[in-house]
């Protein structure tokens, strides 16, 4: 299994980094996009057929979902090659309607996604299968209802884990449980001290859930263009004695 960092920029974009996107790629059967923030479907088509792929949803903040809109173009309006049929969604309860209000022409309109997406919402700790791959979603903090993912291919038995954006929460160390790759925001830079309760993680501390999760490898994702990747890092690596790096747009992954 492969992921391509599409974007990995915090709460919004930066110069040569779109904000949430990543690419999640079996050695068989359909990718997954996984979050799909503003600048990500550009990416996407360096690697990968956009009608090509299931969709999942860690949140639903801006960051993460806002080329949806765009997705549903490129699937029902390609002129050469839309949508053959329809791939699998899953994201918070209140994705159907959030999406379906961004792509509607009218204020008061909700876009019905059924033509191209067969829409479910997530239950925590509930496995669904997407093609060639398991993922389970596990509660995180956060404003809004986020869920952490973990990704298991079903061929080689390779994990992947993603936190979405968290706060500390032991949830995220079960989902990061013996993976392979965990995919972790460090928003924060070293260290949570000072900063908004309840919203995210510091590098110290996605340090600290790879080593007591027994993760592989450590990637740091969501730094925002403000933010302090050199210092995120150095506290990483206090706290995690194996591979961390902080992640960049067309970064690809073997896990
Ligand atoms: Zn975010
Ligand atoms: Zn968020």
């Amino acid at each position: 299994m492969k992921v391509i960092v599409l974007g990995s920029s915090g709460s919004v974009g930066a110069p040569e980094n779109p904000a949430s996107g990543y690419l999640i790629l079996p050695s068989t059967g359909a990718g997954v996009l996984m979050d799909l923030g503003p600048g990500v479907l550009g990416q996407l088509q360096r690697h990968h057929d956009p009608n090509d792929a299931h969709v999942v949803f860690s949140h639903l903040h801006a960051d993460h979902c806002l080329d949806f809109p765009s997705l549903m173009v490129w699937r029902r309006y390609h002129p050469q090659a839309p949508a053959a049929g329809r791939n699998l969604l899953f994201g918070p309860a209140a994705t159907f309607d959030h999406l379906g209000r961004l792509s509607a022409d009218e204020p008061d309109q909700i876009d019905d996604m059924s033509d191209t997406f067969a829409f479910s919402a997530w239950k925590a700790h509930q496995t669904e299968i997407l093609g060639s791959v398991n993922i389970t979603p596990y509660p995180m903090i956060h404003p809004v209802e986020t869920y952490a993912l973990r990704i298991e291919e079903h061929r080689t038995g390779a994990v992947l884990a993603y936190s979405g954006d968290t706060a500390w929460t032991s949830e995220l160390i079960e989902c990061a449980r013996d993976a392979d790759v965990l995919l972790c925001e460090a928003t924060w830079g070293a260290s949570s001290e000072g900063k908004a309760p309840d919203m995210h993680l510091s590098g110290a501390e996605a340090g600290r859930i790879a080593r007591e999760a027994g993760v592989k490898r450590l990637v740091l994702v969501h730094i925002p263009p403000w933010g302090d990747p050199e210092a995120a890092l150095a506290a990483a690596r206090e706290e995690f004695s194996g591979p961390v790096e902080v992640s960049y747009s067309g970064m690809e992954i073997d896990c």
